[in-house]
C-alpha cells in the first residue's frame, strides 16, 4: 500500500487480527518487521508464517517493554514504525464494571500503548511513524463498552500531544479508529457463538456499507500512514467503520 523499503518496523499484538495482517502488509511493502505478542507458542507461529521476527513481551508490564526495547535493538538497531496495536476488549454494563476488568483493559489498551511509545522514543529514529490503534469506540455510546471506550479515547488524546511534541523530531503521531472488523477479539471475550452471530448481525445492521471491515482494510491504511506519502499527516485520527460512525439511524 505504502513504500516501505527499507524501514523496520515494530507491530504490538502482530500475531492476529489487524496486527497480523498489518504484518503481512508492511513486509509486501518493503519493511524489516518484528512482531510481538503474550504468548510464545502463538508469536513463534505467526512469525514463522510471515517470514519476520517474533518477540514475547506482555505491553502492560513495564519490565517487558524495557526488554523488548533491548532486544529489538540487537536485532535492528533504530527504528522507523511503531504500530500500536496490541489490545482486548472486555464489554461489560455500567454497573457491572469490575476493579479488575478495568485494570486490565486501561492497563494493556491505554497504558501499556503509553508506555509502548514512551519506551520506544529513544530507539525510534527522527522522520519515524508512530500509527495508534483505537476505535470508533472512542465516540461511540454503544452500550457495554464504556471502559474499552474510555481506554480508546484517552489514547487518542495522548495522539494529539505526542504528535504535536514529536514534531520537531519530524515523527509522526496518528490514530486509525476501526469500526467492527472481523478478527478472534470477539471471540475472547467468552461469548458464546450463537451470542457471537447475534451480536455481529446486530452491528452489522448498523454499518451502511453493510459489512465488517477486513483486517486487510485497516491494514492498507496503516501502511499508508506509516509511509512516507502521509509526510504531512500528524496529529490526525482515521475513521475505517464502513461509514458507522455517522450514522445513526439505521436499524
Ligand atoms: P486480536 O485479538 O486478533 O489481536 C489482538 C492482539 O493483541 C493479539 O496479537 C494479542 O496477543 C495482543 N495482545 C493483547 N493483549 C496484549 C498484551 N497485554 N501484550 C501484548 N500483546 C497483547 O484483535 P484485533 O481485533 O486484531 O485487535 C487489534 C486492535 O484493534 C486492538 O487494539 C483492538 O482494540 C482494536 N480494534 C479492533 C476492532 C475489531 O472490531 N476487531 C475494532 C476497533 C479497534
Amino acid at each position: 500500500m505504502g513504500n516501505l523499503s527499507g524501514k523496520t518496523a515494530v507491530i504490538t499484538g502482530g500475531n492476529s487480527g489487524i496486527g497480523y495482517a498489518t504484518a503481512k502488509q508492511f513486509k509486501a511493502d518493503g519493511a524489516n518487521v518484528i512482531i510481538t505478542g503474550r504468548s510464545q507458542e502463538k508469536v513463534s507461529a505467526a512469525a514463522d508464517e510471515l517470514g519476520v521476527i517474533g518477540l514475547v513481551a506482555d505491553v502492560s508490564n513495564l519490565s517487558a517493554l524495557d526488554h523488548l526495547v533491548e532486544q529489538v535493538k540487537e536485532r535492528m538497531g533504530v527504528l522507523d514504525i511503531l504500530f500500536v496495536n496490541a489490545g482486548i476488549f472486555a464489554p461489560a454494563p455500567v454497573g457491572q464494571n469490575s476493579e479488575e476488568m478495568f485494570d486490565t483493559q486501561m492497563g494493556i489498551n491505554f497504558k501499556g500503548a503509553v508506555f509502548t511509545i514512551e519506551k520506544f522514543l529513544p530507539v525510534l529514529n527522527d522522520g519515524g511513524a508512530i500509527i495508534n490503534l483505537s476505535s470508533i469506540n472512542a465516540y461511540t455510546g454503544m452500550p457495554n463498552t464504556s471502559i474499552y471506550a474510555a481506554s480508546k479515547a484517552a489514547l487518542n488524546a495522548y495522539t494529539r500531544t505526542a504528535a504535536t511534541e514529536l514534531a520537531p523530531r519530524n515523527i509522526r503521531v496518528n490514530a486509525v479508529n476501526p469500526g467492527p472488523v472481523t478478527t478472534p477479539i470477539f471471540a475472547k471475550t467468552g461469548m458464546q457463538e450463537e451470542q457471537l452471530n447475534d451480536f455481529a448481525n446486530a452491528i452489522q445492521k448498523r454499518v451502511p456499507l453493510k459489512r465488517f471491515g477486513k483486517p486487510e482494510d485497516v491494514a492498507n491504511l496503516v501502511s499508508f500512514l506509516a509511509s512516507d506519502d502521509a509526510s504531512f499527516i500528524t496529529g490526525g485520527e482515521y475513521n475505517i467503520d464502513g461509514g458507522m460512525n455517522i450514522n445513526p439511524i439505521l436499524s
